[in-house]
């Protein structure tokens, strides 16, 4: 008796419910993943993204080979690639984890329906989430469209046991296939500094997380010049960790208590785009569909994808982006407001250009976070309290300007008090400081204060005065 367990974003052993399905069923498994070309070359397509992938699936195939199997790569459309090799290893069911973004759904089902029609049984399993978010429900039956009450029936939801890694994983005989380099699949790192992928890594980001930062995550998690997160997010993208692993493995108090509600977040953001999967593309405030004018400058887009806007906290944190494949989740919020509410550039535009270097970039939190941040998404607040003043927010939350020159090393000799707005510098101090504004760093694309004018005034017209 043969199962296949199709991997596609659940890249571990351990409490992998579609794995330990599979082998207690069955005496033999195909662990299978299928490279699809519609997702390396589509409108989410990622080099960074995909190496840390590729890392991710070199650990998973040598984890199965420790336990007497290994894993069977393919490449093309799923619904015939793995429907053709379960055919050739004899597989009569497949187990996989659900999945919620509007093409995953699409694609899993195209393989589940051809599954079905070679005789092989389909068994889709929890795995990505907390808890199944699919089926969390208000007392009236709907979805949630707010975080608060979600995040109240969220954490009273029953858990699912964490399960053990398997001690062996027996694979039939067969071709397995090679896992390709980034450059077969037409793709370049184009960040300098990422962080490394697999199923190890992301258990040792989270031992030395909860050693030490998560007591202090209440307080810290906000704090850019100290980065105390966990930066587990990538990891947990690809499934290398699994969030229930997480939360049984979280300690008491105030600390963990923070880290786990942004477990909810996460999970909120799932299940609103599974709901609602036309917030893929547009506003999920029916008043702002269609009626927000955006601006095209090219100039403005491309000086905040470079971080050369002359705000500080903003250029620090799109150059992070770039070396990293990571933002810190204030500098996201920030550069967020900035480019929709100062640039009044389409929140979509922001979307894409993360989910070009994000190595975290997930379709769901990117589009909820993003649609949030631009006061047009779930969980409404006033437009006016969503526009972020990038000196006042490195005054709170980077007050030594730690981050800024960490990233924005022109600035690495302007004083303190200087920082926030290096544009008031006067002309003596910043040829001392050996920056001068407008030819070592930018003058200010824009007028913050004139600019959030503005886009009051986008906002009102929009929503209809
Ligand atoms: C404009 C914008 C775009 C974003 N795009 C993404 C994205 O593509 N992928 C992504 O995983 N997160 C995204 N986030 C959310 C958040 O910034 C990152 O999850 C977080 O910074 C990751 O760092 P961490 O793992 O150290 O987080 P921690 O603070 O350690 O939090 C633990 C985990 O909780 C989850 N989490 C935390 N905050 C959020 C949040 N606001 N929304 C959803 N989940 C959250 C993440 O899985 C994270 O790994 C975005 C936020 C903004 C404002």
């Amino acid at each position: 008796m043969t199962a296949m367990v199709w991997f596609r974003r659940d890249l571990r052993v351990r409490d992998n419910p579609a794995l330990r399905a599979a082998l207690e069923r069955h005496d033999r498994v195909v662990p299978a993943f299928c490279f699809d070309p519609r997702l390396l070359g589509g409108r989410h397509a990622s080099g960074s993204r995909t190496q840390f992938m590729l890392e991710c699936l070199a650990e998973l195939d040598a984890a199965l080979r420790e336990r007497g199997g290994r894993l069977f790569v393919r490449s093309g459309r799923p619904e015939r690639e793995l429907v053709a090799l379960a055919r050739e290893t004899g597989c009569e069911e497949v187990h996989f984890a659900y999945d919620v973004s509007p093409f995953a759904r699409r694609r899993g089902e195209a393989a589940a329906s051809a599954f079905a029609d070679a005789g092989v049984e389909v068994r889709p399993h929890e795995g990505l989430n907390a808890v199944d978010v699919r089926a969390v429900e208000t007392g009236e039956g709907r979805p949630y469209s707010v975080f608060s009450p979600f995040h109240r029936t969220w954490s009273g939801i029953e858990r699912r046991p964490v399960l053990d890694a398997p001690t062996s994983v027996p694979a039939p005989r067969g071709r397995a296939g090679r896992l390709p380099k980034l450059a077969d699949l037409g793709l370049r790192q184009e960040v300098s500094d990422p962080p490394a992928g697999g199923e190890q890594a992301a258990l040792r980001r989270l031992s030395a997380f909860l050693d030490t930062d998560v007591r202090e995550y209440a307080d810290n998690h906000d704090a850019l010049g100290r980065d105390r997160t966990s930066h587990l997010s990538p990891y947990l993208h690809f499934g290398c960790v699994s969030p229930r692993l997480l939360e049984e493995r979280l300690p008491r108090g105030k600390g963990a208590q923070a880290f786990r509600r942004q477990l909810c977040w996460r999970d909120f953001h799932h299940h609103v785009l599974f709901h609602f999967p036309g917030n893929a593309h547009s506003e999920f405030q029916a008043r702002y569909r269609g009626k927000l004018r955006w601006s095209r400058s090219r100039r403005a887009f491309e000086a905040w994808t470079e971080g050369r806007t002359g705000f500080p906290l903003v250029d620090a944190g799109m150059r992070q982006l770039r070396r990293e494949g990571w933002m810190h989740n204030r500098a996201r919020l920030v550069v967020g407001s900035f480019l929709t509410k100062d640039l009044g550039i389409d929140w979509r535009r922001g979307e894409r250009h993360f989910m070009r270097y994000l190595v975290d970039g997930d379709q769901a939190n990117n589009n909820g976070n993003w649609q949030w941040i631009a006061s047009v998404g779930t969980d409404p607040a006033p437009y006016f309290r969503r526009i972020y003043n990038p000196a006042l927010h490195m005054e709170r939350y980077d007050p030594e300007g730690k981050y800024v020159r960490r990233f924005v090393p022109e600035l690495e000799r302007v004083p303190d008090e200087h920082l926030r707005e290096p544009w008031r510098m006067p002309a003596d101090v910043q040829r001392e400081a050996g920056c001068v504004i407008g030819e070592d760093y930018p003058a200010p694309i824009v007028d913050h204060r004139d600019a959030r004018e503005e886009a009051l005034a986008r906002y009102r017209a929009a929503a209809g005065g």
